[in-house]
């Protein structure tokens, strides 16, 4: 099987999705996204890079930051302390949803994929300032990805932090319960600079890549515990694709992670990472035809783990 042939035809057979979903428009500046676009890169075992489409399009990690936030998070804290502000339970409820943070006793944040948990998540980052904070994110990006050019892109981030309100209620509710113990605005600040984070499909598909490797990096060193990579793997099954995730394990059966820009990171175990984008989502927020193609990518190259 010649893996460029499979993931040409996946994007020539799924293009057609982008026309049935939109743009994100409640972030201004992620509205220039091209909805047509769709690209994807695929890192397989042995570091090699394969893409089809649209892959040189840059964008945000958004919600993938998620991710990330949590590595770090388990790394500086452990899990005892982690789990004792955030829980592991899917939700049902969309991304940005505010009503079980009131309504559930004890009432910390279902999980760490959902935007209550993520802000609570990084507020746990140890660092002195939130730049030496989000540096020490970057070196991790950096290190997953093998790409020491990673930054912020600082339109997205300025266009987030200026209508970033309902975050900023739920980051402010958190305080108040007692979730947060820091600064809210600095962990505000550094939620709203991680999900600028800007990236290429290449970037995802290596990060990819390194969880499905359980933490080694695409140089052959050890970037993350193997512990961790397996629970940060593991909450992308339950809740990576938020309150779409049983469906996406069904239809997909890969461990991902989607971000509100139309890209999504996948860890296949033992076998390859794969970064797409599509701008164009569906009324959950995924990518459309992103998920599609990564159904089409699954059924052809028998990716489910399940
Ligand atoms: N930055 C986005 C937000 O906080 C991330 C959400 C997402 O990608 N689903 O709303």
């Amino acid at each position: 099987m010649n893996l460029h042939d499979v993931l040409n035809r996946a994007i020539e057979n799924n293009r057609k999705w982008c026309s049935k979903g939109n743009v994100a428009t409640y972030i201004p500046e992620l509205s220039k996204a091209n909805p047509c676009a769709l690209g994807v890169s695929l890192c397989t075992w042995d570091g090699k890079i394969i893409t089809a489409g649209d892959c040189d399009t840059p964008f945000t990690l958004q919600s993938i930051s998620k991710i990330c936030s949590l590595i770090l998070a388990l790394q500086d804290n452990g899990r005892e302390k982690v789990f004792s502000k955030v829980g592991m339970e899917p939700t049902g409820d969309p991304f940005n949803s505010i009503v079980k943070l009131e309504t559930l006793e004890p009432s910390p944040p279902l999980n760490p994929m959902i935007n209550a948990g993520a802000i609570a998540v990084t507020s746990l980052i140890k660092g002195s300032d939130v730049d030496e904070r989000l540096e020490r994110l970057l070196t991790l990006i950096r290190a997953m990805a093998d790409n020491n050019q990673i930054d912020v892109d600082w339109e997205v981030y300025t266009s987030e932090r200026e209508t970033g309100n309902r975050n900023r209620a739920m980051a402010y509710f958190l305080k108040d319960i007692g979730i947060i113990d820091g600064q809210v605005e600095e962990a505000l600040d550094l939620y709203f600079k991680q999900c600028a984070i800007k990236i290429t499909c290449q970037d995802l598909a290596r990060m990819g890549l390194t969880l499905a490797t359980q933490g080694i990096g695409p140089c052959g060193e050890i970037i993350i515990d193997p512990a961790i990579a397996k629970l940060a793997k593991t909450f992308m099954v339950t809740c990576g694709m938020y309150n779409a995730s049983g469906e996406f394990a069904i239809r997909v059966g890969i461990p991902a992670k989607s971000g509100v820009s139309g890209s999504i990171l996948a860890a296949v175990p033992h076998r390859m990472g794969i970064g797409v984008i599509g701008p164009s989502l569906d009324k959950k927020g995924n990518s459309i035809a992103g998920v599609h193609l990564l159904e089409e990518l699954s059924r052809e190259m028998k990716l489910s783990i399940f």
